[in-house]
């Protein structure tokens, strides 16, 4: 009964804010920042967009908040230049050109998560080393992650944030056709075909990077092949339902203890 008087209430401003996307997508973006939170992919910072489902040259993000806190009255609909469509609305992330130049570059993304997780960043700062896949749950990162470095476009005087559609065009390039890049001294962000599927890779990237770095202490490491890596995605990110569940109960319980 809750859910229904809420949802009715927030149809109005559902209406204007989001450009007519499903009450569906904009639910699972909540919950899929409330996950990533609960999953300590994401702290106070960090973000997850999903491409608009009834209009693919838009996508739904958060205003500028920690995800942890967002509802579906902080969802804003942007355009592909990375502007609020609704003028005058709330402070919006610095870094959604992150979001903007990869739904341009890749009509395949559907969902990307941004995030400084903390297993990732020294694979982003080493000199040598480089995000590679050792298990079956982390395929999708492939032979090895693209390295954003942001001293090749803006020199090396920048606060390393994406913070303008040029940034996220480099940034954009270097991913290419990967699901994931690096972002030296900063963090990553991850790219999926669906809402579950961007949170799925999100945190196994992350166990991915924490495991290989744990290995490297231990000596020489065995790594997927770029075979084994699609093999890997094409059975077992077939059950990414089967984690997001349980990882959306889990954070709902949080929630309500918390
Ligand atoms: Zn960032």
């Amino acid at each position: 009964m809750a859910s229904t008087s809420s949802r009715s209430a927030a149809l109005p401003k559902s209406r204007s804010s989001h450009g007519g996307a499903s009450d569906e997508l904009l639910a699972d973006l909540v919950v899929a920042n409330h996950i990533l939170f609960d999953q300590g992919i994401v702290d106070g910072f960090g973000h997850v967009s999903v491409r608009h489902d009834q209009d693919p040259a838009r996508f739904l993000l958060a205003r500028n908040m920690a995800p942890g806190q967002v509802t579906p009255d902080d969802i804003l609909e942007f355009d592909l230049e990375g502007a609020a469509v609704k003028p005058d609305g709330p402070p919006v992330y610095l870094e959604r050109f992150i979001h903007s130049e990869i739904y341009r570059a890749r009509p395949d993304a559907m969902a990307i998560v941004h995030s400084h997780s903390h297993s990732i960043v020294p694979l982003s700062i080493s000199k040598t080393a480089r995000l590679r896949a050792v298990f079956h749950m982390a395929g999708f990162i492939g032979e090895e992650a693209p390295l954003f470095e942001i001293r090749h476009t803006a020199g090396p005087a920048t606060d390393l944030l994406i913070s303008n559609p040029g940034l996220g065009r480099a940034l954009a390039q270097c991913c290419g056709s990967h699901n994931i890049v690096l972002m030296r001294g900063h963090g990553s962000t991850v790219i999926g075909g669906s809402l579950r599927q961007a949170i799925y890779r999100a945190v196994y990237a992350e166990l991915n990077a924490r495991y290989q770095c744990e290995a490297m202490g231990l000596g020489e490491v065995v790594y997927l092949t770029k075979e084994e890596g699609e093999a890997a995605v094409r059975t077992v990110e077939q059950q990414s339902n089967r984690a997001w569940n349980l990882w959306k109960e889990q954070a709902a319980q949080r929630r309500r203890e918390a």
